[in-house]
């Protein structure tokens, strides 16, 4: 396999290596190891219950961050495999790049920013990193899961200047204005075509959108067609089904093809020169204009959807509420928390908080908060 590869590929024999220094595994390759760990870890059984665009108990067939973890993992292993890129890398990337997300999805992160805005903020991408890095605790020689440099990196999808700074090694491309590997370029596409199409998905099973609206987006419309030329009597979930699966398939095959030209014509011959080039891992314009418009009909129809706004509002509420709580009596924080509020009390609720699953967040607000609890 490692023969096949292509020479600016990532190599899990040249790796920038771990913080701490550990034996080379034995049977398996250090990224695969990385892979290991994460599925392992504690935050990575949490995704189960964490919202994706649904709270969780609102539906057993909605993607929680768990799917959505693995569907960006399986599409970004078809990528890495086609480039002849290094797999095992992209699968580690993208099991573990929802790691640090707070409970009820993008609600939960923008209310706990605001909350630590003027203690540093923060920033899911970062969480991340500091659950690999530092919130596991689970071996005895170090902290965090000891991942490898590449797959740290990779975690690190962006991150402000201020923030880069203090990270190190991994803080350094933002500095530079540097490229990651194309094994992480691969996880933040997979990433997207992932969401845009289990969205799509799930909108329409919980009624909020309907064919009618999404026939009016390009990419959707055509796909349907394709469809309804093939079988032209299909309908409800199949129909759904099988105009989802051929856009994936075609974002996909984009992806594939147009990073493919791309890497043709800038020639790359080590990781090194894929660090100074621009974003090989691209979309062709087409797809990249229909993606757009894709996402643009998701914000407007479902994500500002009145009944998805309401669940927000109330999420909103939890998360403000619990941090008010704890910055008012960090007390009332479990003990493991408590000897980390010595040091810095915001960022250690902010790491409680994080790590709560939608449905933990909202009984331990009902905990602090309901008065008749029996
Ligand atoms: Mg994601």
């Amino acid at each position: 396999m490692a023969a096949d590869k292509v020479p600016y590929a990532a190599n899990p024999t040249n790796s920038r290596g771990r913080r701490f220094r550990e034996p080379a595994p034995r049977g398996r390759s250090e990224y695969q190891r990385d892979r290991d760990r994460i599925i392992h870890s504690t935050a990575f059984r949490r995704l189960e219950y964490k919202t994706q665009v649904f709270v969780n108990h609102e539906g057993d067939l909605f993607r929680t961050r768990l799917t959505h973890s693995l569907e960006v993992a399986q599409i970004g292993r078809s990528v890495a495999r086609h480039l002849r890129l290094d797999e095992d890398l992209t699968e580690a990337i993208t099991l573990a790049h929802d790691l640090g997300h707070t409970p009820f999805g993008h609600t939960g992160q923008d209310a706990l920013n605001a909350s630590m805005k003027p203690y540093g903020g923060f920033e899911h991408n970062l969480q991340s990193l500091r659950v690999v890095d530092v919130l596991e605790q689970r071996y005895g020689a170090f902290d965090g899961l000891n991942l490898t440099f590449e797959t740290r990196e990779g975690i690190l999808k962006h991150c402000a200047l201020k923030n880069a700074r203090t990270l190190g090694d991994v803080g350094e491309r933002f500095i530079k204005r540097q490229r990651p590997g194309l094994e992480a370029q691969i996880a933040n596409l997979a990433d997207e075509i992932a969401y845009n199409n289990h969205d799509v998905d799930d909108g329409l099973r919980s009624g909020l959108l309907d064919m009618e609206q999404l026939s009016t987006v390009a990419i959707f419309r055509r796909h349907m067609r394709m469809v309804l030329r093939e079988f032209p009597r299909i309908e409800g979930r199949r129909l759904v089904h099988e105009t989802v699966r051929r856009m994936i398939d075609t974002l996909v095959t984009d992806l594939i093809r147009h990073s493919a030209a791309n890497i043709r014509t800038l020639g790359p011959e080590t990781v090194d020169d894929i660090r100074r080039a621009p974003p090989m891992i691209r979309f062709s314009e087409r797809i990249q204009r229909e993606q757009a418009e894709l996402k643009r009909f998701l914000h407007t129809n479902l994500y500002r959807h009145y009944r998805v706004s309401r669940m927000s509002s109330k999420a909103r509420r939890v998360i403000t509420d619990l941090f008010q709580a704890f910055m008012a009596e960090p007390g009332l924080l479990p003990p493991e928390f408590q000897s980390r509020a010595q040091e810095d009390t915001p960022r250690a609720i902010a790491d409680y908080i994080a790590g709560m699953t939608d449905r933990y967040a909202i009984v331990e607000h009902r905990r602090l908060f309901a008065i008749d609890v029996s």
